[in-house]
């Protein structure tokens, strides 16, 4: 219900913001066209949605800070030479999937797995380049416009944080406004918008100097690996951008067309250079390598596998919170609650800016029933990334206090996720919520059979068992209101019985539906 009171609000919306609007002239490509988001409105969801986008893609890249200035001066290059003007930020997260996104606004953000992968700055250009081009031209404010993204996160109420490298051990669904951010950077431009990011990226590859030949090599290793299959790459950078012989034709008949303009002019491809910055990426590769495979264990539910690959992450580079976070998943998942803190604490350390380790020493904290540290971490983790897990945990913990209020509020939010957690906090907040609304949980309508006898059809709508559903019938035999009460022992979620009332109309009496009636007076759990 509260769904489609969103749905119509959000049309209601653009319907009013359709009028409001007008075509605008693109500042990139130059044609008009429709906007419903503004420029200023693409500047704040970029800004808002920036660290939330970030932390539900694996956080930041915080061992190798140099990585991310090198990263962020080229981008800042291709950015200062780009047809908007945005305050253009990028970063290196914390993510094995090879992966690249631009929300509204210029914020640009590269994975660690994509980084391997690339041969050289140039190339590291073109990809940049790309992203800029998207944000420049604003395809993410172009599908706003087109209605795809809102109503979809409307329907589905979370967003299951995509091509996260991590196994996603409490199915984390983001919720609330991150929304958004979680959907725009996962989603796929189309063919058209790609082909243009393309288009621009290289021209501005030129404008910065860069040897735009590495956009053409950087399409030619995508094609390969999307030929390989490799895992990773499929649900990574291949899910929103699929590579294709075409984007590869059509950067060398750019590039060739651009060749003669640029006789003379010095391109830099930067080898050199970019081998140095990510040396230490890949120096370290065996260790995240390392960690891969304990996520697999993990998958396998073979945790001391897990621990024993995590262990030797850990010997390898062990300012890396990420290898203590999953080692305190594991100790989690082992019940191990003392050790899974010490590990957290570790993770935090290292990165005390990333959800997932006050998540898990959240929930730590909550088994061993150390209840107000459970919700400062809890709360804390929900300010960097709202997900389902902390939701329902905050939930629990407010039941706990005796504060349903409370605790309705923080399982409705946490039963809008899909799976496991999503189906718990939906049962706690029905259970809360049939007390104190049994009518519209537990529903009775009254009828008679042929022979007379007054019955009623009762219904359990809850996910939720339902023990003594007390049903009182009123009916109107002979003149006189005769009234009846009747417990129904027990009824299962989502079910239905019959239930006797013990009166009836006599023999030969002509009756009429406003003779009788039935009233749910009472439901218990
Ligand atoms: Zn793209």
């Amino acid at each position: 219900m509260q769904h489609f009171r969103s749905v119509l609000a959000a049309v209601a919306a653009i319907a009013t913001l359709a009028l409001l609007a007008g075509c605008v002239v693109n500042p990139v490509t130059g044609r008009s066209e429709l906007s419903l988001v503004s420029e200023a409105e693409e500047r704040k969801i970029g800004a808002e949605q920036y660290v939330p986008s970030q932390q539900g893609q694996g956080g930041t890249y915080q061992v190798d800070p140099e990585l991310t200035a090198y990263v962020s001066q080229v981008g800042k290059r291709l950015a200062a030479v780009s047809d908007r003007k945005f305050n253009y930020e990028f970063v290196v997260l914390n993510n094995g999937v090879p992966n690249a996104w631009a929300l509204p606004g210029g914020k640009i953000a590269v994975n660690r797995g994509l980084l391997y992968e690339l041969n050289n700055e140039a190339e590291l250009a073109a990809v940049l380049g790309h992203e800029v081009s998207h944000a420049a031209i604003g395809h993410g404010a172009q599908a706003m416009t087109r209605g795809t993204l809102m109503q979809g996160a409307m329907v589905l109420g979370a967003v299951a944080v995509a091509a996260n490298d991590k196994t996603s051990r409490y199915s984390d669904f983001v919720l609330g406004g991150a929304m958004l951010g979680a959907q725009l950077v996962t989603m796929n431009h189309g063919r058209d918008a790609e082909r243009e990011a393309d288009q621009y990226g290289i021209e501005y590859m030129v404008r910065a100097g860069y040897d735009p030949h590495a956009a053409i090599s950087l399409q030619e290793t995508f094609v390969a690996l999307f030929e390989d299959k490799k895992s990773g790459w499929m649900e990574g950078l291949f899910a929103s951008h699929p590579p294709s012989q075409e984007r590869v034709d059509n950067n060398r008949k750019q590039v060739e067309a651009l060749m003669p303009s640029l006789q003379g002019r010095d391109l830099e491809v930067g080898e050199a250079r970019f081998r140095q910055a990510i040396a230490r990426l890949n120096k370290t590769k065996p260790a995240y390598k390392a960690f891969d495979e304990a996520e697999k264990a993990i998958a396998k539910k073979d945790y001391q596998m897990a621990l024993t690959k995590l262990d030797s992450a850990i010997k390898q580079v062990p300012e890396e919170a990420r290898f203590h976070g999953l080692k305190g998943d594991i100790l989690v998942y082992q019940q191990h609650y003392n050790d899974a803190l010490a590990s957290y604490n570790e993770a935090i350390k290292h990165d005390g800016n990333y959800y997932d380790y006050y998540l898990g020493r959240g929930v730590a904290h909550a088994r061993l029933n150390q209840t107000v540290l459970a919700r400062q971490d809890l709360e804390r983790s929900t300010k960097l990334l709202p997900t389902a897990m902390a939701m329902n945990e905050l939930g629990k913990l407010a039941l706990t206090d005796g504060n349903r209020v409370d605790a309705k509020r923080y399982f409705q939010q946490a039963s809008l996720a899909k799976g496991l957690v999503g189906q718990e906090a939906t049962a706690a907040f029905a259970r809360l919520d049939v007390q104190d609304n049994p009518a519209i949980y537990a529903q009775a309508e009254v009828y008679a059979d042929k022979r007379g006898r007054v019955l009623a059809k009762v219904s359990n709508r809850s996910p939720v068992a339902m023990r003594a559903v007390e049903v009182q019938f009123q009916v109107l035999i002979n003149g006189q209101i005769q009234q009846r009460r009747v417990a129904l022992p027990a009824l299962a979620p989502n079910t239905y019985a019959d239930v006797i009332s013990g009166l009836a109309f006599p023999e030969g009496a002509v009756w009429t539906a406003d003779m009788m009636a039935v009233q749910v007076v009472a439901v218990g759990l």
